[in-house]
């Protein structure tokens, strides 16, 4: 899933400081399991700025919302008839949600309620790790199951470097070096010597080196 955490209450009053009438909009998608733009955090927020706004002596109006995915016309054109009631709109979903919201309503003032981080998954309650960095032609097959592109500093593909100790990697003692992991777990499968095979160099036109991408299934379009 996308990885996101929630962006600073102080940042997002600054974002919204001139604006009166504000409809925070959360998405039941990625943004929901992470905990950080569903109908609780929806909830939260708004209170948040209510609270923060009588402080200041100040009035506000707060919507709430949540759509089924924010990533998804469909579901974004379900706010058509009330988005034109407030000044700003806050969105709290993976930056795909708020500009797709941008794009869908272009006279709207919309603002990112979350930080995205990256594809990554839970590995302990409140702990989320990268596995993912989307080249666009996955090739962990090669790596014992395991993503030396998304998980290695320096995303090497032929082994580590000479900062690997003790299966830390260079950057912190807080970060595993994946190409201790791939090459112990290739050992314990008796697969060692498919690390030493001749590859031809990927290509990275997949990836975000070749520019902004897009994907068409010719069966699904209509
Ligand atoms: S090889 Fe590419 S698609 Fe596969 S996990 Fe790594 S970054 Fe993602
Ligand atoms: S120490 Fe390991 S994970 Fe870190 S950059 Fe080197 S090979 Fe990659």
């Amino acid at each position: 899933m996308i990885v996101a955490e929630p962006k600073p209450i102080k940042e997002l009053l600054e974002m919204v400081q001139d604006f009166n009438k504000i409809l925070v909009i959360g998405c039941k998608g990625c943004v929901t399991v992470c905990n950080v733009g569903g109908l609780k955090e929806v909830g939260i927020l708004a209170s948040t700025l209510k609270i923060a706004r009588k402080k200041d002596g100040r009035e506000i109006e707060v919507g709430e919302h949540v759509l089924e995915r924010q990533c998804d016309p469909e579901y974004i054109d379900e706010v058509k008839d009330i988005i034109d009631d407030y000044d700003a709109v806050i969105s709290l979903a993976c930056g795909v949600g708020p500009q797709f919201l941008s794009e869908r309503y272009p006279s709207a003032r919309i603002f990112p309620g979350v930080n995205t981080k990256f594809m990554g998954g839970a590995v302990e309650h409140g702990v989320w790790s990268e596995r993912c960095a989307g080249c666009g032609q996955c090739v962990i097959h090669y790596f014992g199951g395991l993503c030396p592109i998304a998980r290695c500093s320096k995303s090497l593909m032929n082994g580590p470097c000479g900062g690997s100790s003790h299966g830390k990697c260079e950057i912190s003692d807080d970060v595993d070096c994946i190409w201790d992991i791939i090459v112990r777990k290739m050992m314990a499968q008796g697969r060692l010597d498919e690390l030493v095979k001749f590859r031809p160099p990927k290509s990275w036109t997949t990836a975000r080196d070749g520019g902004p991408r897009k994907m068409v299934r010719e069966e699904l379009v209509i």
